[in-house]
């Protein structure tokens, strides 16, 4: 192995929760990754150490200005017994964009993957089996400078937590209500909406709030110009079924760039489907709705996989999609992608990396 990561194990290992007891992100294993940054030596001390609390001083930067990124992704046990990733270089790839323009400095690909990999193995134990069940792997970075001033940190954490998590369907592929926000925006061009950054979601709870206090359970966004093109979805990109073409927003610096989002297209791309990555407003939606032409909708993210969406309000109006249930791409994509993770089916794509 090219890194060599100190390891202090834990002297009170936890008890691990049942299966069938798991929520997402409230548990999380024993141990975790940290490694420092200093300007003029650059990352080091790369170590796995006992899960527990930061010591910060309160002047740390990123308490202040927000100077703070990361990531999500999931380990799964295979059925032949395997440890896999899903795509985790590309989780290396996004963390340098978001770092670029957060002014966080870069961290080496290899080095990302292989602390992951590193922190995965020492608690694979707590990787659950269940159908639907997984190991979510949420790699951040903070700045930790004590100074009150606003420039970049020279000094940050990049740390790496696991949180066993259950079956984001408590009652199968069950289709989602969301809200059509047309006050509050996500994202401008020229801002932070393709990173991965803590700001871009504290700017968000505002109008999730709403849609909760209506009745719904996310937020679709709209483009914060005009409130006219669709965006995303909360965490997950939006994907839509017009006729017999798949429709979702083109990465054009306000989209945060899914892995999820990229898996499905390439496969829905080398099934022949017609696959279009280009605006879409609500004056058009709402008319494929009304001629019969919008068949589907789903949101993809690592959380969830593919969301499908049963139901839209936009300016007081409710729209019904597929009659509430589950549209037939969604799930072909859901059995696919999910089959792919878990080694049911084969990964001809090359998407899972083994820890073991
Ligand atoms: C993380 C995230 C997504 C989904 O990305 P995946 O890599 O598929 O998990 C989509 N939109 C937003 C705003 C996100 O934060």
């Amino acid at each position: 192995m090219k890194y060599n990561f100190k390891f202090e194990g834990t002297k009170n290992l936890k008890q691990k929760p049942n299966d069938a007891d798991l929520q997402f992100g409230v548990e999380f294993t024993d141990h975790m990754f940290i490694m420092e940054y200093e300007e003029g030596k650059g990352w080091y001390d790369g170590r796995i150490v006992p899960y527990a609390p930061l010591q910060l001083d309160p002047a740390s930067s990123n308490l202040h200005y927000g100077q703070e990124m990361f990531e999500g992704l999931k380990s799964y046990k295979s059925v032949h017994g395997d440890v896999l990733l899903f795509r985790p270089d590309m989780n290396a790839k996004r963390t340098n964009n978001t770092n670029n323009r957060l002014c966080i400095p870069e961290i080496d690909e290899d080095l990302f993957v292989a602390a992951i990999k590193a922190l995965v193995d020492v608690d694979s134990d707590w990787i659950p089996g269940k159908q639907g069940t997984s190991l979510y792997i949420r790699p951040f970075i903070i700045a930790t400078e004590p100074y009150l001033g606003v420039r970049a940190s020279k000094t940050y954490k990049f740390i790496i937590i696991l949180s066993p998590v259950g079956s984001y369907y408590k009652d199968g592929l069950k289709p989602t209500k969301l809200w059509v926000e047309d006050f509050y925006v996500r994202a401008t061009k020229g801002g932070t909406g393709e990173a991965k950054c803590a700001g871009n979601y504290a700017a968000a709870l505002k109008a999730q709030e709403i849609a909760h206090e209506k009745g719904y359970e996310q937020v679709l966004w709209l483009d914060s110009i005009e409130r006219k093109y669709i965006e995303e979805v909360g965490t997950s990109n939006a994907f839509f079924v017009i006729g017999d073409e798949v429709i979702t927003a083109p990465l054009d610096g306000t989209i945060l760039p899914g892995i999820t989002r990229d898996s499905v297209i390439t496969y829905l791309r080398d099934n022949d489907v017609i696959v279009k990555e280009k605006k879409l407003s609500m004056d058009e939606l709402v008319n494929a709705y009304e001629s019969g032409e919008l068949k589907e909708m789903f949101a993809t993210g690592t959380a969830a996989i593919i969301s499908p969406v049963g139901e839209l309000n936009y300016k007081d109006r409710v729209m019904i999609i597929n009659n509430n249930k589950i549209g037939g791409i969604a799930k072909d994509l859901y059995d696919t992608i999910y089959g792919i993770q878990t080694g049911q089916l084969d990964d001809v794509y090359n998407w899972t990396v083994k820890v073991k």
